[in-house]
């Protein structure tokens, strides 16, 4: 008897039949001996729809209402689930809602503050600090099976928090951390990981086993399969994940401990290349060279709750100093607001360009640290494609370029077949 949280994305649920797809499967997979515990998205396009609805009234929307609102398409999603779960069960014989004595539901649906999912403050960032799993227990002890809306909390003033975009990963990997569970399974639109997004290169390949270390690297650099944070988390409970399609019962990807993979993985140079189209930049000139400039700029950037991802500053010349950063473009206005305050109140002087439409295009790969001369070989194959990189970053383990978002397609094909990625391992 095993217990496996199931987490389902928006396509998994993105439709009546899909919903009853997702029922029955809980039911084999709890007919098998199992207990069963599901993590459920919005149905797919809702969050967006939501967002654009909230952007029409304020452009700038991050803020308690915000997630209030776009937190209620998981409730949708884990009525209409349990729903499913119910009438199934009840189909299957297994629910008589006659009966006396029979039990009248198969499925609980349960929304995030309903089992003390509790999250600090930050708006459509929060983290999960703790989950009370007493409710949980219970009815999983009754063989009833939780179905969990994702992405979503409660924080320390009884505030809706949500987790980021793709946080119902999160939810589902700290359930299952909470729970001990044996097994969380992700079930998606595509087949498992690939060596690069599918949707992006026709020859990419599903990965059978991968590293947390890598997987991480991907999913911050763009691969959305996973949310970053519920690697993270997995990693630091050891909680091996399993992404799989929702489509067909292949097997899918184990997202494991390094030494699992054993030898010949070292032998991986580059595992895989990630793609983010929603990267834009800021260049700030002609601001004077005293101490203390980045701690200024950077600190009211981390105030707004801002990330901001690669910096380069410049050698200083005459005594003035330009810095180059950059940020994902949901936070691009708000980063706009916090320069322009700056600008106002600081370094009247200062110059912004602004840049909009670039992406990152990165390779990932834990064999990368001990051979030379994988970044020259990036850089030669982005040149022969015509491709400009306009920042570099480099880590032991991966190397990012960014481009223009109208090449990154183009980037990602050129670097998966130079680095060989389409053969098999
Ligand atoms: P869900 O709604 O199930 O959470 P997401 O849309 O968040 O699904 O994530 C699945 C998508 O991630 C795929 O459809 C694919 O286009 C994209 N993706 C990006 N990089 C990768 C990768 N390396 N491997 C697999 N899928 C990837
Ligand atoms: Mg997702």
């Amino acid at each position: 008897m095993a217990l496996i949280v199931q987490k389902f994305g928006g396509t998994s649920v993105g439709s009546v039949e899909r919903i009853r797809h997702v029922a029955q499967w809980a039911l084999d997979s709890q007919a098998n001996g199992n207990d069963i515990v599901l993590v459920v998205s919005a149905m797919s396009g809702e969050t967006n729809r939501l967002v654009e609805l909230a952007t029409q009234i304020n452009p700038i929307p991050y803020s308690r209402e915000f997630d209030m609102l776009i937190a209620s398409g998981e409730q949708v999603a884990v009525g209409l689930v349990s729903l499913a779960i119910n009438t199934e069960a009840e189909r299957r014989g297994l629910l008589s809602v006659a009966g006396a004595k029979a039990k009248n539901y198969w499925a609980r649906p349960l929304l995030g503050h309903q089992i003390g999912i509790k999250t600090d403050s930050i708006y459509s960032k929060a983290r999960i600090q703790a989950i009370d799993t007493t409710l949980l227990k219970r009815e999983i002890q009754k063989k009833v099976i939780p179905v969990i809306a994702g992405f979503q909390g409660v924080d320390p003033d009884n505030n809706i928090t949500t987790l980021g975009r793709g946080g119902s990963d999160t939810s589902a990997v700290a359930i299952a951390a909470a729970l001990s569970a044996d097994d969380c399974e992700i079930y998606t639109d595509v087949d498992g990981v690939y060596t690069t997004d599918p949707r992006l290169c026709p020859d990419a390949r599903k990965i059978s086993r991968i590293s947390y270390e890598e997987m991480m690297e991907l999913a911050s650099l763009g691969a959305k399969v996973l949310q970053i944070r519920s690697v993270e988390l997995a990693a630091k409970y050891k909680l091996p994940l399993h992404v799989r399609s929702s489509f067909n019962r292949m097997e899918g990807t184990r997202v494991v401990p390094q030494e699992l993979l054993g030898s010949k993985m070292e032998q991986v140079v580059v595992a895989g290349v990630a793609a983010d189209g929603s990267q834009t930049k800021f260049t700030l000139q002609n601001i004077p060279d005293r101490p203390g400039v980045a701690a200024r700029v950077f600190g009211a950037l981390s105030q707004a709750s801002i990330v901001v991802d690669i910096i380069v500053q410049d050698v200083p010349s005459n005594g003035r100093l330009t810095i180059s950063f950059t940020v994902g473009r949901p936070d691009f206005l708000s980063a706009k607001q916090v320069l322009r305050d700056i600008k106002d109140t600081i370094y009247p002087e200062m110059v912004v360009v602004e840049e909009k439409d670039l992406a990152k295009v990165s390779i990932v790969g834990v064999g990368m640290q001990h051979h030379p001369g994988v970044a020259s070989q990036m850089f030669a194959l982005l040149a022969k494609a015509g491709i400009n990189i306009k920042l570099i970053t480099t880590s032991e383990i991966k190397i990012s370029c960014l481009v223009d978002d109208s090449q990154m397609m183009q980037a990602v094909q050129q670097l998966h077949e130079g680095f060989e990625l389409h053969k098999t391992d």
